[in-house]
């Protein structure tokens, strides 16, 4: 493993103008940098380096959309491959967590006395937590499960990403000194009043996880589902032999439909209305997905779910892709009377997600589609309540929300230190 690995490092050209850190990499991460450090074969400074920037080396090195991000904007690729990138930090995470190697701390003494609390305990709750306890701040993460990690632990199946490295992650995080309370929930058994009398600062990150639904007819029927709380609450029903279609083109679309076909489905059809070359989700995961034996019919929508009480039949239409004004992608039309039956037994819904209703009963500024309202220094209309991550819509990646819970630490840092 690491004679491949430094031959891949071999390959970066460590360009002085690095856009694989500065417009690639939404955490900035010094990517010449570390790779630098693995050419030396000295693999705890390459994780020194990175850990300045990220504590999730070894989770966003193996599920970031590397083609979009790091290795989209590397100059290698301009004219043949692009360099690794991703690779090699799930290679150097890697070596933190077997060699024990801690995320280094630089304690202000004057934060030592300060109190925040973090409300979720995924990606962008650990990363802002992590950057404010390896500054001194007494960091408490609420969760609403018996377990950290959120999306990254239940959102995302097992075969993209092992639960094992995203504990080892976890544990490395919790080393800093952070406290933890499990099965809190907002709204439920966890007052906000009572967080704000407590500490210093409160960080809202408990995630929108709620499927979007189409409005369409025989969407309240049995048998549909939202792909969000399927692969959240693994309420599955026993898909063997049967026809299930997955309505929606993103990352999730392609894990509940790998997932269900893991799970014994005879027929998977991911229903997506645009084309190939427009389908959010990763062209590699789309590639092993239809190795798999997973259809995906392109161009086409769901108009009615049909059954009695049941999901027995699913109408379908073409569609073709026009430019219309002032839009920058192509829009798909239904093409009328293109309209045809496809028998189904269970449809489930994975074209997006939405924050819980509750939160419109925290006392904070929603905008029109219910996220949380913060400005630049990602406070909320509540100046001891900071936001982040896909409670506020972000791109619903792993290194966005990772990079907006970071940006919040240190905003709060810096109001601490005032
Ligand atoms: Fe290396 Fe590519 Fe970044 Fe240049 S752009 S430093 S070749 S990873």
């Amino acid at each position: 493993m690491n004679e491949e690995i430094q031959e891949k490092s071999n390959y970066c050209l460590n360009c002085k103008i690095k856009p694989c850190s500065n417009k690639g990499c939404p955490l900035n991460n010094d990517i010449p940098a570390f790779i630098k450090k693995i050419k030396e074969q000295n693999y705890e400074e390459a994780y020194k380096i990175l850990s300045k920037t990220t504590v999730l080396q070894p989770i966003c090195g193996r599920i970031c959309p590397h083609k979009k991000q790091c290795q989209g904007s590397c100059v290698r690729g301009i004219k043949g491959k692009p360099v690794s990138i991703g690779e090699m930090e799930a290679f150097v995470g890697d070596y933190g967590i077997k060699n024990n190697l801690q995320i280094e701390k630089n304690v202000v003494e004057r934060l030592l006395d300060r109190k925040v609390a973090v409300v979720g305990g995924g990606p962008a709750g650990l990363t802002c937590a992590a950057f404010l306890a390896r500054r001194g701040v007494n960091v408490t993460i609420y969760e609403r499960n018996s377990f950290l990690g959120g999306l990254l632990m239940y959102g995302i199946p097992d075969f993209r990403l092992s639960k094992k490295i995203i504990e080892d992650t976890v544990e490395k995080i919790l080393n800093l000194g952070i406290d933890v309370k499990y099965n809190q929930e907002l709204g439920k058994n966890l007052r906000l009043e009572s967080l704000e009398k407590e500490y210093d600062y409160i960080y809202l990150a408990f995630g929108a996880n709620v499927s979007t639904k189409m409005g369409i007819d025989g969407e309240q029927l049995a048998g549909v589902f939202g792909g969000n709380e399927l692969l959240e609450k693994s309420g599955h029903p026993d898909y063997t032999g049967k026809t299930v279609i997955v309505n929606g083109g993103g990352n999730v679309a392609i894990d509940v439909a790998r997932t269900v076909k893991r799970k014994g489905a005879k027929d998977v059809i991911i229903v997506y209305r645009r084309a190939k070359e427009q389908m959010p989700a990763e062209e590699k995961e789309v590639e092993d997905a239809e190795k798999e034996g997973i259809k995906i019919w392109f161009q086409n929508n769901i108009v009615k779910i049909n059954g009695l009480e049941k999901v027995e039949n699913v109408e379908l239409i073409k569609t073709k892709l026009i430019q219309k004004e002032g839009e920058l992608r192509l829009s798909p039309v239904n093409i009328e009377g293109s309209n045809f039956i496809q028998n189904a037994d269970y449809v489930i819904m994975a074209l997006g997600a939405k924050t819980d209703k509750f939160v419109e009963n925290l006392n904070l500024n929603l905008d029109s589609k219910n996220y949380i309202c913060v400005n630049e220094k990602f406070q909320t209309s509540n100046p001891k309540i900071y936001a982040g991550g896909d409670l506020i819509g972000g791109n619903g990646t792993v290194a966005w929300a990772a990079r907006s819970g970071r940006d919040a630490a240190e905003s709060i840092k810096e109001f601490l230190e005032k």
